[in-house]
């Protein structure tokens, strides 16, 4: 199944391209087309399942489609997520889907100054990706209508339930357009759920994917405990003692990408960072190198790492620990695809160790702890 199957628009395929997607991930095969057709969804899908692409995409190619020249733009498309990082990931995948259609987007979220973000409503958008608090808070205010509203997507919902914004999620319904289209996603359906999808969807399709726990499963997890000046000589000790290739090391920060990289090439370990403060053609080369098995290591942010497939991939290190437990999935789902078994290994320091809990909480089960070959003894 290729992309070109699912009836997107040229610009969106080569928008795809760039991003080095070559097919559709099962969520987005089943999800496109419903939504393209102009029907509810009730989707059944975790984060690192691709479900931000499967309803960005439609909605994207929809309102492209219906915007012929018009005057001002106004809020056509909505996106309500609960978490700021969530907000942010989703509002860059319509840039990055959307960057040769002419559909104008914003994100907003609390915890920041509302001045900005007031600024780019004013300019006209036609999708906004926001989280509820903050939503409710500029609509009180007057800068946001939602009367204009034709797609309307609530995201992790079950999470936003958690969360306690039921409430919130409710005023929110109240105001939207009776005569809309709604995509509602959530990785859990207890009934509560089901109850409140009944409440926005109308003769919705379901549309249900594996979920990224059993997906994690597969792969051989270990966590390291380690102190944050060690962790440049343990991840050298890791990859000559088990002489691995095809490394896939994550760090928080672009700055440490380059630190952890040019550690490697002292060694003598041959490794390239991928960033956002690299050009395009500098991260498709060093994709490239990786990929032809040219380098043996590829260290990358978060966002650079999107859309990197690379066949058997031995190992994915976190050599910092995501405070997003989502993107941990996403990391180590680049590893052991296709059913060959693949490793992770996380790199944890002592301020990192909250995060663990909350992965651990995500995934459903406990990493297992393995001892730094560092600083074991050796064996007599
Ligand atoms: P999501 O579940 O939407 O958070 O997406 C998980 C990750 O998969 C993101 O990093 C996306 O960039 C990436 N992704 C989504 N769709 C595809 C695809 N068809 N091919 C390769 N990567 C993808």
């Amino acid at each position: 199944m290729t992309f070109d199957s699912l009836q997107l628009s040229a610009p969106l395929l080569k928008a795809l391209a760039e991003e080095g997607y070559t097919q559709p991930t099962p969520i987005q095969e089943q999800a496109i087309p419903i939504i393209l057709q102009g029907r509810d969804v009730l989707g059944c899908a975790q984060t690192g399942t691709g479900k931000t692409a499967a309803f960005a995409l439609p909605i994207l190619q929809r309102l492209d489609q219906g915007l012929n020249a018009p005057k001002k733009r106004v809020i056509k498309g909505l996106i309500v997520t609960p978490t700021r990082e969530l907000a942010i990931q989703i509002d860059d995948s319509f840039k990055a889907y959307g960057r040769y259609v002419n559909v104008r987007h914003t994100v907003i979220f609390g915890g920041v100054g509302q001045q900005p973000q007031v600024d780019a409503l004013k300019r006209g958008v036609d999708v906004l990706v926001a989280t509820p608090g903050r939503l409710l808070d500029l609509m009180s205010q007057g800068y946001i209508s939602l009367k204009d509203i034709e797609l309307f997507v609530l995201d992790e919902a079950d999470r936003m339930l958690d969360m306690g914004f039921i409430h919130d999620v409710k005023r929110l319904i109240a105001v939207l357009p009776a005569k809309r289209q709604s995509l509602f996603f959530s990785a859990t359906m207890p009934p509560s759920i089901v109850k409140l999808a009944g409440t926005i969807l109308t003769k919705p399709l379901q549309v249900t994917v594996t979920p990224v726990s059993s997906t994690v499963e597969t792969i051989d997890q270990m966590l390291i405990y380690v102190e944050k000046i060690d962790k440049g000589a343990l991840l050298i000790d890791l990859i000559e003692r088990n002489k691995l290739d095809s490394v896939l090391v994550f760090t928080r920060t672009k700055h440490g990408a380059d630190k952890v990289s040019k550690a490697l090439s002292k060694r003598k370990i041959r490794s390239e960072a991928i960033h956002g403060n690299k050009s395009q053609n500098a991260r498709q080369r060093a994709l490239t190198q990786f990929k032809n098995r040219q380098i043996q290591v590829l260290v990358a942010t978060d966002i650079a790492a999107r859309g990197i497939d690379v066949d058997s991939l031995a190992c994915v290190v976190n050599y910092e620990i995501p405070n997003v437990p989502e993107t941990y999935v996403h990391r180590i789902g680049r590893t052991g695809r296709a059913g060959a078994a693949g490793k992770a290994f996380s790199f944890c320091e002592t301020t990192e160790k909250p995060y663990i809990k909350d992965i651990e909480k995500l995934i459903g089960r406990k990493i297992p702890v393995g001892s730094s070959s560092l600083f074991s003894q050796p064996q007599h």
